[in-house]
């Protein structure tokens, strides 16, 4: 569980975001939307530990920035916006996610191998352990970064725009490997820049406008906040009265 309060975070003085308090829990996906620049990533960097800030992220009842950095990872696994293509193959990526427990010296145990396997399996990257990063596509690299933070084993997975390398097919799927992480207790947090998307399978969304993180709604609470969803996305979201629609809530004018 991420809990944050009163929290602030600036870039050289200028550039400030706030938030004055925000829950995120296991078993729980969260989305956090708003328009580009709005401050989104920057957030998910402070519940990370990676951006510093004022205030306070307590992460299971310790603060963020108190934790050692390998303590911190075995409790929250933080997927960037842009991945690297590093020289690797798919399997000594997702086993860099054991790192935490072992460091650079122990050996992997039965328990590090299972939870590698696992992760393969789960993205479907079982087919491509062997191939390396710079062979694959944006969309299976996306996947592949994806299994390294599903070895990780933390229970809080943040992951900045996921799906941003994903054709339609992949993203679906994604989303049902998000769904199924949730069923097993693992808390999701997601910058999403697709507000359908956002509304169907989160069970709250934060919505950063301007730096200022406003309190977690529902899907149905947001939706209902039509001046709030046009001010920052000049479109509104509605349930859908098509039963052949994909999505629960749809967009319109
Ligand atoms: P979002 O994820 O919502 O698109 P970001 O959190 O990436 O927004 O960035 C929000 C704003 O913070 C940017 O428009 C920029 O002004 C500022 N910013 C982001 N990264 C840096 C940085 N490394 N140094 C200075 N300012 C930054």
């Amino acid at each position: 569980m991420i809990e944050v309060h009163d929290l602030t975070i600036r870039y050289d003085d200028k550039a400030v975001f706030r938030a004055e308090s925000a829950l995120f829990e296991e078993g729980k996906i969260s989305a956090v939307i708003g328009r580009n620049g709005s401050g989104k990533s920057t957030l998910l960097k402070a519940l990370s530990g990676q951006k510093m800030y004022s205030g306070s992220v307590k992460i299971d009842g310790k603060e963020c920035a108190e934790l050692r950095p390998m303590e911190r990872a075995r409790k929250v696994a933080y997927l960037p916006q842009i991945l690297k293509s590093a020289n690797m193959d798919v399997r000594t990526l997702a086993e860099h996610g054991r790192y935490p427990y072992h460091g650079s010296f122990r050996r992997p145990t039965e328990e590090d191998r299972a939870c590698v396997e696992k992760a393969l399996m789960i993205t479907g990257m079982k087919a491509l352990e062997e191939k390396n990063l710079g062979q694959l596509s944006g969309g299976e690299r996306q996947r592949a970064y994806l299994a390294l933070v599903i070895a990780q084993n933390s229970s809080m997975i943040l992951l900045d725009e996921p799906t941003s390398f994903l054709d339609h097919m992949y993203r679906e799927d994604f989303f049902a490997i998000l769904q199924e992480l949730k069923k097993a207790g693992k808390g999701i947090v997601m910058v999403c820049h697709d507000l359908e998307q956002s509304f169907a399978y989160s069970d709250r969304i934060f919505l950063m406008e301007d730096g200022v993180l406003h309190s977690g709604m529902t899907a149905a609470g947001l939706s209902g906040e039509e001046d709030l969803l046009r001010r920052n996305f000049g479109v509104v979201l509605k349930p859908s009265e098509d039963s052949g629609s994909l999505y629960p809530f749809v967009m319109k004018r």
